[in-house]
């Protein structure tokens, strides 16, 4: 299978040196790509700004803004059978980027700012028979937020992730997800290490295309 994958989160800037982000830090969809790899499987990669190397024989496409990332998964889509869409996207950006430094003197200290394109909800007429699979960081109930996100962003399958506790989610090593499709009920998996993580995603993925395939 050839897939793609984002991650990482996105930057959205306000002149060449501030800009806004969130924490993520890219270790479960380069856990993916590093997973996907070794499972024979062609993956492309389309990373935000992220301190980790990127897997070998993965073919990586640095992007900065969603605006970046939108625009790098449209070219790439087309060739591939599933997307995984792991990447923390800004939900916001400042409406003007400055082209030079802001000064404190002179800048205004309020920032305006316009919603980012959805990246699932722009590509969706383009889904075709490809795989689709979001994931969706929540402090407050988990399983009726990822749902409405399951359905509303017209995914196969979505991975419920608590981020509220210190051992799962955002810049830690381990994590604690529910998987959840349309079709059957909710997948809880224990706390686990972020490739098994990805395993067990990547296992869901190749049975679906499989299952898809035959009929
Ligand atoms: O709505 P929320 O950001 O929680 O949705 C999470 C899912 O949607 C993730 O798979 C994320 O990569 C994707 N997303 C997107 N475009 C955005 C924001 C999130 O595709 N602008």
């Amino acid at each position: 299978m050839h897939i793609l994958v984002t991650a990482g989160p996105t930057r959205e800037h306000l002149d060449p040196i501030r800009f806004i982000s969130n924490r993520s830090s890219g270790k479960m969809g380069y856990a993916i790509a590093q997973r996907a790899v070794a499972r024979n499987h062609r993956v492309t990669l389309v990373s935000g700004p992220v301190a980790l190397a990127a897997p070998e024989a993965v073919e990586l496409l640095p992007v900065v803004s969603a605006r970046d990332m939108l625009a790098a998964v449209e070219r790439c889509l087309p060739a591939c059978d599933a997307l995984i869409m792991c990447a923390a996207v800004a939900d916001w950006r400042p409406r003007e980027m400055a082209p030079g430094k802001l000064k404190k003197n002179t800048m205004q200290p309020v920032i305006e700012l316009v919603p980012n394109p959805d990246i699932l909800s722009t590509i969706a007429p383009l889904k075709g028979q490809r795989t689709f699979i979001g994931f969706a960081a929540e402090t407050d109930d988990l399983i009726a937020n990822a749902t409405d996100k399951l359905i509303r962003k017209g995914l196969d399958m979505i991975v419920a992730n608590d981020v509220s506790a210190a051992d799962a989610g955002f810049g830690v090593d381990t994590n604690r997800v529910s998987l959840l499709t349309p079709s059957a009920a909710p997948r809880h998996l224990p706390l686990m290490g972020k490739e098994e993580v990805a395993d067990a995603i990547l296992d869901w993925l190749e049975k679906t295309v499989a299952a898809n395939a035959r009929r």
